[in-house]
């Protein structure tokens, strides 16, 4: 959303303000399925629970990737019917299964054999895909750090799953958020070929290969555009796996683009020869994603005076709560506004109520 737009709609709304673009969200979900012709995307809960996010992607048709309990809350009230979700929490209590199978769910994942174990008693209600870890630690966040079982050990859980009479469908990995080696999703899917084939020898179907999340967004250096980005993977997809489903989780791709935050600036002070800006957002609120996401947003300020290295705070009393601590500002003034881009994802999600902070609120732009 450019400058002038949030600053008009600043004024009548208030900061902090997430501001929701519609159009950039369809926008997005619409180049990604178009980027993956042959896939159905679940959209990942996770990276922006918001109602309004959930109910745009459930009009462009999206389906939705649950984790938890509170998850399938949200997606039933937004009117999604089960056979649309899948539930990837790798690691579940029963009433968690049971919670997900009443509502409807069947498919699940797992990656070790106690977790295997737990669907026994569900065995003839739940499918299972296997998550498999992809190690990649150059991306934002590396989600095979806690879950996932290694590639070489990924056919010896099916075949354990399959020998404890469970249906064994699929699967799974997740190569690391904003992930920007589109080869890595071919590394998955070449051990996923090898593992098919085993299991195939086993007379164990694998049907679906679930190829996760981790498409990248532009933050401050830009990423590919998604066809360009996904076109290996599409080709191999094509090549290799013609005969099965395929699935895609995506979270950031879709819900980081769509939302733009408008903050002010609510207080300044020099101290020790450095100015310090106090805004009205701080990282127990949406900036939050600078801390657990480690992501750094493009930001744009009306004046474009002499920049010096300042400190950008947030308005709480704890003195973590700075989300930049060297940035080059120009000289602001008390009620300036900042406005900072491609805040949809893993930001308004983690943010809390810390010190009497209300959360940004959330204004839908059409
Ligand atoms: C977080 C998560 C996603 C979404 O990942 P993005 O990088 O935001 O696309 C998808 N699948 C699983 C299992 C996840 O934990």
């Amino acid at each position: 959303m450019d400058f002038s737009q949030v600053q008009k709609l600043a004024a009548v709304h208030g900061t902090p303000t997430l501001f929701l673009s519609e159009g950039r969200l369809r926008e997005s979900y619409r180049e990604l399925q178009s980027a993956l012709p042959g896939v159905t995307l679940y959209y990942a809960v996770k990276s922006n629970a918001g109602s309004e996010i959930i109910s745009i992607l459930k009009s462009e048709g999206s389906s939705f990737d649950i984790c938890t309990n509170g998850e399938i809350d949200i997606v039933a009230k937004a009117g999604i019917g089960p056979s649309q979700c899948i539930h990837t929490h790798p690691i579940k209590r029963d009433g968690d299964i049971r919670y997900a199978l009443d509502f409807g769910v069947t498919t699940f994942v797992a990656d070790n054999e106690y977790e295997l174990m737990k669907f026994i008693p569900y065995k003839d209600r739940a499918e299972v895909l296997i998550r498999m870890s992809i190690q990649n630690p150059n991306c934002l966040v590396n989600l095979s750090h806690k879950f996932g079982v290694a590639p070489e050990l990924t056919f010896d859980l099916i075949r354990k799953g399959a020998d404890m009479g469970l249906r064994i469908k699929g699967i799974c990995f997740h190569c690391g958020s904003q992930n920007q080696n589109s080869l890595k999703y071919i590394e998955a899917l070449e051990y996923c070929r090898d593992i098919c084939r085993k299991a195939a020898l086993r007379g164990i179907r694998i049907e679906i290969i679930d190829i996760g999340g981790g498409f990248p967004i532009d933050y401050l250096t830009p990423v590919p555009p998604l066809a360009e980005f996904c076109a290996p993977v599409n080709e191999y997809l094509e090549r290799y796996f013609s005969n099965y489903r395929i699935i895609a989780e995506p979270g950031r791709v879709l819900s980081g683009p769509s939302m733009t935050l408008a903050t002010r600036i609510v207080g300044k002070s020099q101290r020790n020869g450095i100015w310090w800006y106090y805004c009205d957002e701080g990282v127990y609120g949406s900036f939050s994603g600078k801390i657990y996401d480690h992501a750094d947003y493009p930001m744009s300020i009306a004046r474009s005076s002499e920049r010096f290295n300042s400190v950008l705070a947030g308005p709480t009393c704890d003195s973590v709560d700075i989300p930049y601590e060297n940035i080059a500002l120009p000289i602001l003034e008390i009620g300036d506004l900042l406005v900072f881009d491609a805040m949809g994802a893993y930001t308004t999600a983690s943010a809390s109520n810390f010190n009497g902070f209300e959360k940004a609120k959330i204004v839908v732009v059409a």
